[in-house]
């Protein structure tokens, strides 16, 4: 099978800098307690290098509540972000805090933090449930509404005064563009900050671009992973190709490939290069199914 091998992909410059900054703390605070607080990328298997070098990790519904399971040592804040309440509590409970947000979150952040100031009322575009829109939903509790759908818009109520929209970074900007436009319709003197990631954007434009001449494209990344979930989204409704998200090789099913001759492979933004490479030379390997060895198989 002929495989297209798209880049820009895999790991962005937030993950490598998350990834060393936690590799440092473990090396630095060996035998002590290390702790991440949350997945410090949405990978499980840079998450299990960490738990083999005695990093331990806790998950829980909301940052604050992970924390509160940390009561000693160090714990490394992900790329991902956390809002000042998590920063001041760590700090309060004696904990050394390593502090591994992404730089461009903590340029949202930052936005957040001017816009509040100036007098703005914040509309964020953002997943309910992601750490990164908790951590900047934290920045001003009260005067930012996270919306995440067109209903969202309708039913929001700022109030007089100025407005200013903002996005999670690792969205694409083709789905926030229908809520932006809407937005505008309702409050005509919004002001849009796209925060998107340039890191996102190159390898949604990219996974897009190449995908107009596969038949097919295989996103590599965890399903908790934002933006790897974006790459299959956008590959689906803006070049209309068939796209799957893998985790490891073993994911991959023969039927997907009926009819295939040409496939293209990305990966998310957290996504080990060694992950990817398996999948290429796999599908590489492959031959075309014809409908009777894909179903036997699949
Ligand atoms: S996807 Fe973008 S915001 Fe997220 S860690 Fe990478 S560079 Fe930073």
């Amino acid at each position: 099978m002929e495989v297209v091998k798209i880049r820009p992909r895999g790991y962005c410059h937030g993950v490598v800098e998350a990834i060393r900054a936690l590799r440092l703390a473990a090396a630095e605070h060996q035998g002590e307690p290390v702790t991440m607080l949350g997945y410090l990328v949405h990978n499980e298997h840079v998450t299990r290098e960490f738990a083999d070098v005695g990093v331990r990790l806790i998950d829980a519904p909301s940052r604050l509540e992970a924390l509160e399971e940390v009561t000693e040592g160090t714990v490394v804040l992900t790329a991902h972000g956390v809002s000042p309440e998590v920063k001041r509590r760590a700090i309060a409970k004696g904990l050394n805090v390593v502090d591994a947000t992404c730089s461009d979150v903590l340029r949202t952040h930052d936005l957040v933090q001017r816009l509040v100031a100036d007098d703005y009322t914040v509309v964020y575009i953002g997943r309910a449930g992601h750490p990164e829109p908790e951590g900047v939903l934290g920045e001003a509790p009260g005067r930012i509404h996270l919306v995440q759908s067109l209903e969202d818009v309708d039913a929001l109520e700022p109030g007089e005064g100025k407005l200013a929209v903002t996005t999670q970074t690792t969205l694409s900007i083709w789905d926030t563009k229908s809520i932006i436009d809407r937005l505008r319709a309702r409050f005509p003197h919004v002001e849009v900050h796209n925060e998107i990631c340039n890191a996102t954007q190159e390898r949604q434009q990219a996974a897009v671009e190449a995908a107009r001449d596969c038949d097919m494209v295989i996103v590599v990344g965890s399903s908790r992973s934002s933006n790897s979930q974006r790459m299959v989204e956008v590959v689906e409704q803006l070049a209309h190709r068939p796209a799957h998200l893998v985790d490891t090789v073993s994911d991959l099913r023969p039927e997907w490939f009926l009819g295939c001759k040409r496939v293209g492979v990305t990966s998310g933004a957290s996504t080990p290069t060694g992950l990817t490479r398996e999948v290429i030379a796999a599908v590489e390997q492959m031959e075309a199914p014809t409908a009777a060895r894909a179903g036997a198989s699949g």
